[in-house]
């Protein structure tokens, strides 16, 4: 290939914010309940019935806008736009396209080039569509309304990506400012934050864009990803074939690794937008804004830093720590209780990350308790439980959140530190290992291990490892 080609990348990304009640009722938002029971008239546009703007919505809106340092619309606006779909009751979204709350933003992020800006649009407010269940019934489709009018905010960036790596260094970056602000827990397989990828190539050196294509269905960083190198592949093809990249939206099918068009992509005006009649402007006065300042929580850079000094924690294990809120949260909590940062940090940074790896989850699923990390580690330390016990206590932890003094007690996993009990097994194993002690006296090391295994099984893994060897040489 004689031409160089670049990617160029903007994001459209939606999250769902974590409000109790929906955008323009008192709606709940939760997820999962039985179909159309958080449903009223507004929310399944009724006619006649009027929205009224939670006010959270816009203050997580702010929030979002402040810690990606966007300039907040000081007089900002609802407007309506107008498309059928069976999903959206009224016919029309109410969302915002002349004032949106956010403009003019950008996040830094690093990738293995070093750190570049990647410059925000907007955000604005909107409220999402309820769901199509295809499946369930032959010949019908059924709508459930539950997430019709739960809150969203759409992050609108410029085109300033040109990687697949970019894009999710930019992903990462961002769903991590929204869970720190506890704007939204932002889980990409559950849907509240979903990411449109408009993507389009363009010869190295160019000025003008390409034309782009929109791509929709990614869940996941991994699908992300290969959607990025398939579709930048198959416009430099066609480019190359002297074809045509058409405007479009398509989707991405990750089993296929494939993407297929769905629809020519929609202009502004074909959604015929309007200013929303129902519902006033809202006026954002500087002290608002200084308030929702004022409330910002420590995000992760400043994490990060505090991290390496107060807790003398390399830099590394602070970036795991910190790479998501819940983690934080824990590690902070336990080693406030228990006042042993670096072994807090080895439990999260080893065995918690061997175990989510294992079952496939993410730190966001974790859902044991500090209380109970902080008591292993002080019933580690303390040396009550060797190191083998430890780990399989924390397994317990870990799934079930059980409390490690309480499991240990009942089942008898403290360590024997009683010298005449230990003394007593291991005259027994050597009497029962003439051999091993034969090899031992006659110069082979390995055959003191053995008999520290033969005597920690005797002792059901229960005995002070440091005793056994001690007395073991002792007795040869
Ligand atoms: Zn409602």
């Amino acid at each position: 290939m004689s031409r160089q080609y670049e990617t160029v990348i903007g994001l459209e990304v939606h999250v769902e914010l974590a409000t109790k009640t929906k955008i323009f009722c008192s709606c709940s938002t939760e997820f999962g309940g039985a179909p159309n029971t958080h449903t009223c008239p507004v929310c399944t546009g009724m006619p006649g019935s009027l929205p009224v703007l939670n006010k959270k919505v816009v203050e997580y809106a702010m929030a979002v806008g402040l810690a990606t340092n966007c300039q907040i619309t000081r007089h900002c606006k609802f407007d309506r736009k107008n498309y059928f779909y069976p999903d959206n009751p009224q016919n029309y979204q109410i969302s915002q396209l002349y004032a949106p709350i956010c403009r003019n933003g950008y996040v830094e992020i690093e990738t293995e080039s070093g750190s570049k800006k990647i410059g925000i649009h907007e955000i604005h407010m909107e409220e999402d569509a309820g769901k199509l269940i295809h499946d369930e019934w032959e010949d019908c489709s059924l709508v459930d309304y539950n997430r019709s009018g739960v809150p969203l905010i759409e992050i609108v960036s410029e085109p300033d990506m040109r990687s697949a790596e970019e894009v999710i260094a930019y992903l990462d970056k961002l769903r991590l400012i929204i869970q720190y602000l506890g704007a939204s827990d932002c889980k990409l397989q559950e849907g509240s934050m979903r990411a449109d990828v408009n993507l389009s190539v363009r010869e190295v050196g160019a000025k003008e864009f390409g034309t782009r294509t929109e791509m929709k269905n990614l869940n996941s960083f991994k699908a992300i990803g290969r959607a990025i190198e398939g579709e930048r592949a198959r416009q430099i093809e066609l480019l190359e074939e002297g074809k045509q990249v058409i405007q479009e939206t398509r989707r991405w099918d990750d089993n296929k690794e494939a993407s297929h068009a769905m629809r020519s992509k929609e202009d502004a005006q074909d959604y015929r937008y309007f200013p929303e009649p129902d519902l006033v402007p809202v006026d954002i006065s500087e002290e608002w804004i200084e308030e929702v300042r004022s409330r910002q929580p420590e995000l992760r850079t400043e994490k990060l830093v505090r991290y390496k000094e107060e807790f003398d924690i390399p830099e590394y294990d602070a970036k795991i720590l910190t790479s998501s809120k819940q983690m934080a949260d824990l590690f902070e909590a336990a080693t406030a209780l228990c006042g042993k940062p670096k072994k807090v940090s080895n439990w999260l940074m080893v065995e918690t990350m061997r175990l989510l790896k294992e079952n496939g989850q993410e730190p966001e699923d974790l859902k044991f308790s500090p209380e109970h990390l902080a008591k292993l580690v002080e019933l580690a330390d303390a040396g009550t439980i060797n190191s083998t016990v430890a780990k399989e206590v924390f397994e317990h932890i870990f799934y079930d959140d059980i409390d490690p003094e309480a499991y240990v007690e009942e089942k008898g996993l403290k360590t024997v530190n009683d010298e005449g009990a230990l003394r007593e097994t291991i005259e027994r194993v050597i009497a029962a290992n003439p051999q091993s002690v034969a090899d031992y006296k006659g110069g082979k090391e390995k055959a003191l291990g053995f008999l520290v295994g033969q005597t920690m099984k005797e002792m059901k893994g229960k005995a002070n490892p440091g005793m056994v060897n001690q007395i073991l040489k002792e007795l040869l």
